[in-house]
């Protein structure tokens, strides 16, 4: 195992390094898509898939953005509502839209590997909302026996009865999201959730079987500082879920208003951010977790850990996956679709969305078709992302380039980014350095054909640190 003080980053590297950048769950990156899609653009992109991928399986994913709280650090696209028409209307057009996408593929060559439900809050829906879900999927599309199938729980509006219906359904891996279990952090953040709560929600899920209990946590979020998130780590720690998310809070007021109700003031400046990650990895990695990818830690037996150590983590808009080759289609609103030609995504807003598919057949509101250097360059962020390792013959001999030719530009840019120690570059291979691994998304973002395109004023990202 590797000492945690490898992932310290000194400070001026932090200041060096501390850029607005993106976090890649897509490349092309979502700004350079392009609007005005609809129904031609969808169904096309649908039959050159089910052309060019015949017998490559299906991931589903489907958004419910239903929430009964506003959390302030939410930067999902949810809806805080307590309307149910609105929810029977959205389920409605929700099983029309999984009905029409469903008839365009041939179900005996494209098995579903893969569902993952996401929010919002899918624990919003009652027991038969749940049920009604998830059976207009598995009666339209062919799930695999042995499928990944999971979904984002809140602890505080989870029930029990709820629990056992997705046990039953078929439910076999959970996360739900901690963020911090401090008073205080919790308050300023509008999302009370006791770990008592929390760890018997967790144990209640243990007991019906689910294989997997995964928790997201987050760092940078206002009043916290070392010793505040030590305790909740100890905590979370006491529990050991499968895998832990540590989510870096992405302060972006300009563009999730419901953001300004935290105050600036509040939060941890960079440096401390960056000290807090430090520590958590340190104490992570003591007590025996694998970092993964930019900011998955996983127990060592976890198939995340495995697929890491074999070069073959994959990762999607649903996150890390060691599910085979598959493409990826979503449905419910501003869910996007990534099917290895084409991104789409639907409309945004929980009523564009229903009126879309009461008007026409699909939601897509906008996409992108990928050219062979978009698709080469994916391959690439992408292994830096989940396995760390860039293989240049397996890139040069998948997409049929000279890598070293081809990215010349990229390789004399990484050169000062070897020299602060952050990739090792050989002959043969691209390697992620421990303080590479804090710093993914700037070594990412040299392979980026789009960033220089585009006046830093119009990089609306996040900081990376
Ligand atoms: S419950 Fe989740 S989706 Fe809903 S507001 Fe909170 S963080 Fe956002």
């Amino acid at each position: 195992m590797r000492p945690s003080n490898e992932f310290k980053v000194p400070r001026d590297l932090l200041d060096k390094y501390n850029t607005a950048g993106p976090r890649y769950t897509s490349y092309p990156t979502a700004p350079e898509w392009q609007d005005g899609w609809g129904d031609a653009e969808g169904f096309e992109v649908l039959a050159q898939n089910n052309a060019e991928r015949a017998d490559v399986p299906l991931s589903l994913y489907v958004h419910l953005p239903f929430c009964h709280k506003l959390c302030f650090f939410c930067g999902c696209n949810m809806l805080v509502t307590q309307k149910q028409d609105l929810v029977t209307s959205y389920l409605d057009a929700l099983e029309l839209e999984i009905d029409r996408v469903s008839r365009r593929f041939d179900h005996a060559r494209r098995p579903v590997v893969q569902i993952h439900w996401g929010g919002g809050t899918p624990t919003y829906l009652k027991p038969d909302q749940l049920a009604r879900v998830f059976n207009a999927l598995s009666s339209r599309f062919n799930v695999a026996q042995d499928a990944e199938i999971s979904l984002e729980l809140h602890p505080a509006v989870t029930s029990d009865e709820q629990l056992v219906t997705l046990k039953q359904l078929g439910f076999n891996r959970v996360s739900m999201g901690i963020q911090d279990f401090d008073a205080k952090v919790q308050q300023a953040v509008n999302r009370i959730q006791p770990y008592e709560l929390t760890r018997d929600l967790i144990a209640r899920c243990r007991e019906l079987g689910f294989d997997s209990v995964n928790t997201d946590l987050m760092y940078g979020l206002p009043h916290q500082g070392l010793a505040g998130f030590e305790a909740t780590l100890d905590l979370v720690l006491g529990i050991r879920p499968d895998r832990i998310a540590l989510f870096n809070y992405a302060h972006v007021p300009w563009l999730k208003k419901h953001m300004e109700a935290i105050k600036e003031a509040d939060l941890p400046t960079p440096d401390e951010k960056l000290r807090i990650f430090e520590m958590a990895i340190g104490r992570l990695l003591d007590v025996g977790y694998r970092y993964i990818g930019m900011d998955h830690f996983a127990l060592p037996d976890d198939e995340l850990s495995r697929a890491q150590e074999a070069r073959t983590l994959r990762r999607n808009f649903m996150g890390y996956t060691t599910c085979a080759d598959s493409d990826l289609i979503a449905f419910g609103c501003s869910s996007i679709s990534d099917m290895d030609r084409a991104y789409t995504q639907n409309e945004r807003n929980v009523q564009d969305y229903i009126a879309a598919i009461g008007s026409r057949e699909l939601a897509t509101k906008r996409g992108m078709r990928l050219s062979d250097d978009d698709r080469l360059r994916r391959d690439v962020i992408n292994d830096l992302f989940c396995n760390l390792y860039v293989d240049k013959q397996a890139v040069a001999a998948k997409h049929g380039v000279a890598f070293d030719a081809t990215f010349a530009k990229e390789l004399a840019a990484l050169a000062p980014l070897a020299a602060d120690g952050l990739v090792e570059l050989a002959p043969d291979h691209l390697h992620i350095t421990p303080r590479g691994q804090i710093l993914l998304r700037n070594v990412a973002m040299v392979f980026d054909a789009y960033l220089d395109k585009r006046p830093a004023s119009e990089r609306r990202f996040s900081k990376t640190v």
